[in-house]
């Protein structure tokens, strides 16, 4: 039996809604609604001093101003600490979780893969710690297809190890909250920007850790603004002229591969979205960005 469809889009609100996100919003919503799914919006403020007062209002009417509502109401991670303790709670009865009290210096010179020093030689109590997920099959690849970018496969121990799940600074790791909330809310496709393909595998892990089917995941091309950054609010990406939704919209759909005619231009956005559901198809996206836009340029 088929799940039914529950995607969703998963901005954080550190500033407003720029067309980098618009564009993955977008694509998430065109793939709900081609599979007569469910779209939902989570907004994850689990890092306060990474946010911006307002944003996530902003961000959310930005969406309505495009179309983009989601069908249940706005999940918003900071009301959800209490369940993110409770997995830590799990996962350290099953002993799946070990404190780590390593400095960012020494973390740096060990690169990507965490040695696992501290579950050899654990911290003293009164060290403070973060807490890592005690992989329990760290040799066992962990491969899956991406609907956009093709096979992918990665092997634990060489490309990614032990996560953290909890953070010195006492913060919620994203890693843990996303996969918790998309346990919780049902998710069973994800798509979103090709800049979180590196760390679906880890989560992946951590869906069947947690005894959950991961989603199907599907990662768009990652727009880049001229100089070659990826356009995001942490390189000055200009915020979405609302003035415009339906050539906004329309050139996001281009970006997707997808190809609506010029007379829509002059549709309104109602009309321009019921074309690109219509004509939703998701080989089309390519795995890499192939243009620039004047958008992009100023
Ligand atoms: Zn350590």
């Amino acid at each position: 039996m088929t799940r039914l469809y529950r995607g969703r889009f998963a901005p954080s609100p550190t500033g407003p809604l720029h067309f980098g996100s618009l564009l993955a919003a977008l694509a998430s919503w065109l793939d709900a609604r081609a599979h007569q799914g469910v779209w939902l919006v989570r907004m994850e403020d689990l890092d306060p001093p990474r946010e911006v007062p307002g944003a996530a209002q902003q961000i959310i009417s930005a969406l309505a101003v495009h179309g983009l509502e989601s069908d249940e109401p706005v999940l918003y991670q900071s009301q959800r600490l209490p369940a993110y303790d409770l997995q830590l709670e799990q996962l350290r009865a099953r002993d799946l979780l070990y404190p780590c009290s390593c400095n960012r210096q020494r973390l740096h010179q060990l690169g990507r893969v965490y040695d696992r020093h501290c579950l050899a030689q654990p911290p003293s109590a009164t060290a403070s710690t973060a807490l890592r997920l005690r992989l329990p099959s760290p040799d066992t690849p962990i491969r899956f297809v991406d609907a956009i970018q093709g096979p992918q496969q990665q092997i634990p121990a060489q490309d990614f190890g032990d996560t953290i799940l909890k953070r010195k600074d006492g913060l919620h790791a994203y890693q843990l909250a996303v996969v918790v909330d998309d346990i919780y809310q049902g998710i069973t496709h994800v798509v979103r920007g090709a800049d979180l393909l590196e760390v679906s595998a880890r989560q992946h892990v951590l869906f069947e850790i947690l005894q959950a089917t991961p989603p199907h995941w599907a990662h768009i091309p990652v727009i880049n603004n001229l100089s070659g950054q990826k356009l995001s609010k942490q390189n000055h990406a200009p915020a979405l002229d609302l003035s415009r939704p339906t050539y906004n919209l329309f050139h996001a759909l281009r970006l997707l591969g997808q190809q609506p005619p010029e007379t829509l231009l002059a549709a309104d956005i109602a009309t321009l979205l019921s074309w690109g559901v219509t004509h939703w198809h998701i080989q089309q996206v390519p795995r890499r960005p192939h243009c620039t836009d004047p958008l992009f340029s100023h």
